[in-house]
C-alpha cells in the first residue's frame, strides 16, 4: 500500500459519512421500525421516518413532499422519468430531445426507446460542453414528448443553462427531465426556478448510501410506473421502501445542503492548484469551463500521454483519479463527452478527471499536481523524444 492515499474520484462515488452511518444504523438496529405499509404502531413509526426523510429531500429541491418518489438510485430515477413519460405518451411517432454528453443511464434508455419506434435528437455541445438553449428550441416538433438535459456533466463539470431550457419547454408545454445526480448538494436546486418537471438525484454522490435516490415529479405530470407492485411511492414505484437507505439519504442531503456554501468556497480556491498545471507543463488543456462549472471537478487533457497509464501511475503513488467517468473507464473508446466537445481523439484519450471531496486539502493537491507533472514528463520521454511546444487550449492539437 502507498504511504499516502488521496482519493480524487468523488464524482464516481463518495464514502458514507459517519453521521449518515449513525442515522442508518439506529434504524437498522430498531426492531420496532418495520414496514411503512403495515398499519400497526411499528409500521406507523417507519412511515413517519420515511415521511420526515421525504420532507428533507423535497425541501432541498424546492418541491412538495408528495412530489418525491424514492428509487433504487439515480439510474432508476432516470429510467422512471424517461420510460414513464414514453409509456404514457399519446403522440403518433414520439420524439425525445437530449444531449450527446448525457450519462449512459439517459443515453442507453433513449437508444432503447429508438428500438421501440421513438426518434431521438442528440443535441451537440460547444468546446466546453455547454448546450445552446436555442438548439433545444429549434429541435422541438409537434411530436416532442420529452426534453432531457443533465444539470452538470459528470466528466467535465459543465453546468448547463437549465433555467433557460426550462422556460422554453414550459412555453411549449413539453415535460422537461433533468439529471441532477452530480449537482444535488453542490449547486442550489429549485425546481420551480429551473422550470423542470422531473429531476433525478442519488445519495451516493453526497456521502450517502448506494442504491437509493429519488425522482422529483411535478404535480400533474403524466407519468407511468416502470416497477409495478404494492402501490408504494404513490403507485409510481412498487416495492417495500428501503427505510435505512431513505433515512441515510435524507441525512446526507441535510448535511450537504447545510455545508454547500463553505464547500463551494473551498473548492473554488483549491481548483486553482490543478488548473495551474498547464502553466507548468506544455500541451495540457483544461477541459472544464472556468465559469458555470462544478467547483470540485477539474478535467485535464495531456497530449502525448494517455489517460490510462497516467491514472495507473498515479494510483501507484496512492492518488486515485479517473479517465472520464468511472462507468466508461473499462471501455477502450475515447470519452463520448470529450468527443462531443470537439476534442481530437488523442486529446480525449489523454484526459484525466480529478474530483475533490470534503477531505481534500491544498497540500494534497500540490502533491497531486507535482506527481502528475512528473508522470506525464516520464511518459512523454518514451513517446516523444523531442521537446514539446506550447499549445493553448484552442490549439488544433486539442480541437478538431
Ligand atoms: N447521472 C450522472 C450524471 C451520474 O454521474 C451518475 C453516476 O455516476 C448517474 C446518473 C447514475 O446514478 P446511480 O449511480 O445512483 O445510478
Amino acid at each position: 500500500m502507498p504511504e499516502r492515499e488521496i482519493y480524487l474520484d468523488h464524482n464516481a462515488t463518495t464514502p458514507v459519512r459517519p453521521e449518515v452511518a449513525a442515522a442508518m444504523s439506529a434504524v437498522v438496529g430498531d426492531e420496532m421500525l418495520t414496514n411503512p405499509s403495515s398499519v400497526h404502531l411499528a409500521g406507523r413509526k417507519a412511515k413517519r421516518a420515511v415521511k420526515a426523510a421525504r420532507q428533507t429531500v423535497a425541501e432541498a429541491l424546492g418541491a412538495q413532499p408528495t412530489e418525491i418518489v424514492f428509487t433504487g438510485g439515480g439510474s432508476e430515477a432516470i429510467n422512471l422519468a424517461i420510460k414513464g413519460i414514453y409509456f404514457c405518451h399519446e403522440a403518433e411517432r414520439p420524439h425525445v430531445i437530449t444531449t450527446r454528453i448525457e450519462h449512459p443511464a439517459v443515453l442507453r434508455t433513449c437508444e432503447w426507446l429508438e428500438t421501440l419506434g421513438a426518434t431521438v435528437t442528440y443535441l451537440p455541445v460547444d468546446n466546453y460542453g455547454f448546450v445552446n438553449p436555442a438548439d433545444v428550441e429549434a429541435a422541438i416538433t409537434d411530436r416532442t414528448i420529452l426534453v432531457s438535459v443533465m444539470h452538470a456533466n459528470n466528466e467535465v463539470g459543465t453546468i448547463e443553462p437549465i433555467a433557460e431550457i426550462g422556460a422554453i419547454t414550459k412555453a411549449r408545454g413539453i415535460p422537461f427531465h433533468v439529471d441532477a445526480v452530480q449537482t444535488l448538494g453542490k449547486v442550489p436546486i429549485d425546481v420551480g426556478e429551473l422550470g423542470v418537471d422531473l429531476l433525478s438525484v442519488s445519495a451516493h454522490k453526497i456521502y450517502g448510501p448506494k442504491g437509493i435516490g429519488a425522482l422529483y415529479v411535478r404535480t400533474g405530470t403524466n407519468l407511468c410506473p416502470v416497477v409495478h407492485g404494492g402501490g408504494q411511492e404513490a403507485g409510481l414505484r412498487g416495492g417495500t421502501e428501503n427505510v435505512p437507505g431513505i433515512i441515510g439519504f435524507a441525512e446526507a442531503v441535510r448535511l450537504a445542503v447545510a455545508e454547500m456554501p463553505e464547500n463551494d468556497r473551498r473548492y473554488r480556491e483549491l481548483r486553482a492548484i490543478l488548473t495551474a498545471i498547464p502553466g507548468r507543463l506544455n500541451a495540457v488543456r483544461v477541459n472544464s469551463p472556468d465559469h458555470d462549472c462544478l467547483p470540485h471537478v477539474v478535467n485535464l487533457s495531456f497530449l502525448y500521454a494517455d489517460g490510462m497509464p497516467i491514472i495507473m501511475n498515479l494510483s501507484m503513488k496512492g492518488i486515485y483519479a479517473s479517465v472520464g467517468s468511472a462507468c466508461a473507464s473499462h471501455e477502450m473508446n475515447p470519452s463520448h463527452v470529450l468527443m462531443a466537445m470537439g476534442l481530437t481523439e488523442k486529446a480525449a484519450f489523454g484526459s484525466v478527471r480529478f474530483s475533490m471531496g470534503r477531505s481534500t486539502t491544498a497540500d494534497d493537491l500540490e502533491y497531486v499536481a507535482d506527481q502528475t507533472i512528473a508522470i506525464v514528463e516520464k511518459l512523454r520521454k518514451v513517446t516523444v523524444p523531442e521537446s514539446i511546444g506550447k499549445c493553448d487550449e484552442n490549439c488544433p492539437c486539442f480541437l478538431d
